[in-house]
């Protein structure tokens, strides 16, 4: 964890099915499935892999009846798997429907989501928002108003640019809609307020999809309101692009101190692992040095000094190993997120890196000997030599968690 400590924006604390949103409280990883809800069996399976990687909240679609009536048996299901993680329901056009008519789904879930562009249009609009207020008030369930750019209302954005367009001080189009998507989550807000809902039951988010326009519309909606806040990038895309663009635009807000739980809208490959929008969360998070998850591993990127692939191999089999070990050593070993690696590829920076690390070991590159210093808390431990360099020191890392994080 970095000693440089961000000074977080203070929100007021919302308890989603245990799990605090706000309030100072470290910020919450959450993710989303991509399973048919209805379809209990692979939704069942798709939130226990999200929660075994660390999502802290997992939200689902209802989209429909059949949705609905499948919520209170994926709870259930999942409370028999020991998995207690809250789930958040998102619901568009007709959420008011269907947490009326599916008091059970409208009670497992820990929180609705709902869209203020979404929710109807004209009069209807107001008297459905009303009604899942008024669910969420007899639940006692908090309500996320998560504007989408994608979505916004348009009759808002429409008076907005109308007023704009007559102003003596008009600001340019995109304002204009940044400013409606800060209004219409913030109109929301104060109308769920004026049905009953407590700040203490309200997260706001306004999602885009460009990175300049989410760190904009975040700001401004920051200075206005202290309700908890909901970060993410909404259709944030594939891979690489995905994940950078994510991390862009969160790192910014973060570092201001915004955002009390985020989700990374990743674009799974076909048939790929859901799970990774976690691990670049917690990754995101670690990284900042706001939150710790798993011990980190720091190699240098290789260059022409390294000799062969056993530096390559080393990170990579360390980071597995890590990885493979977490959820068996949170238990036996408290405080081994904490935990830092170094695996260096020569002697131009390998000591030095090594040091900063809790362990680390420096390779030897091109023309050097082929010895393998090993340094335990910045302090030169011991050289290892020889064809079994990286077994020894998967060995010495093994033996420095279990004294360092053991019980006894
Ligand atoms: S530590 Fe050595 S091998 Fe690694 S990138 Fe730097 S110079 Fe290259």
């Amino acid at each position: 964890m970095s000693d440089i400590e961000i000074k977080r924006r203070r929100s007021i604390p919302v308890d989603v099915g245990g799990v605090t949103v706000g309030g100072g409280a470290p910020v919450v990883v959450q993710s989303m499935t991509n399973t048919d809800t209805a379809d209990v069996e692979a939704t069942v399976k798709q939130v226990a892999a999200l929660a075994r990687a660390g999502s802290e909240l997992v939200r689902i679609t209802v989209d429909r009846a059949e949705a609905a009536a499948a919520v209170p048996e994926i709870r259930q299901r999942l409370t028999k798997q020991g998995i207690d993680v809250p789930l958040i329901g998102d619901f568009h056009y007709i959420g008011h429907t269907l947490l009326s008519e599916h008091p059970g789904c409208a009670e497992a879930l820990a929180k609705y989501r709902i869209n203020p562009g979404n929710v109807g249009f004209g009069e209807k609009r107001d008297t459905r928002f009303a009604r899942i207020i008024e669910i969420a008030l007899q639940h006692d369930k908090p309500v996320r108003i998560g504007v989408n750019w994608g979505s916004l209302d348009q009759d808002l954005l429409t008076r907005l640019m109308d007023e704009n367009a007559t102003s003596k001080t008009p600001m340019d189009a995109r304002a204009v809609v940044h400013e409606a998507m800060v209004r219409s989550a913030l109109v929301s807000a104060e109308l769920a307020k004026t049905l009953g809902l407590a700040d203490d039951k309200i997260i706001l988010s306004a999602k885009v999809s460009a990175v300049q326009d989410l760190i904009q519309v975040y700001r401004v909606l920051a200075s206005r309101s202290n309700l908890a806040m909901h970060l993410g990038l909404t259709e944030a895309g594939m891979g690489s692009k995905g994940i950078v663009a994510s991390s862009a635009a969160m790192a910014v807000l973060l570092q201001e101190g915004i955002g009390d739980t985020v989700r990374i809208s990743l674009t799974p490959e076909p048939g790929g692992d859901r799970t990774n929008e976690v691990r670049v969360a917690q990754e995101l998070l670690q990284t900042m040095g706001l939150r710790s998850f798993a011990p980190v591993v720091a190699a240098c990127p290789g260059c022409g000094r390294t000799t062969s692939s056993l530096f390559q191999e080393l990170a990579r089999d360390i980071q597995d190993h890590i990885r493979d070990s977490m959820p068996e050593w949170r238990k036996s070993y408290p405080g081994v997120e904490t935990l830092t690696v170094a695996v260096m590829g020569c002697i131009v920076n390998g000591p030095g890196e090594s040091k900063h690390a809790d362990i680390g070991i420096s390779l030897p590159g091109t023309g050097e000997t082929p010895a393998a210093p090993v340094f335990i808390d910045g302090a030169k431990a011991v050289t290892l030599r020889g064809p079994d360099i990286a077994d020894d020191f998967k060995k010495m890392v093994a033996d420095y968690i279990e004294k360092r994080f053991g019980q006894g």
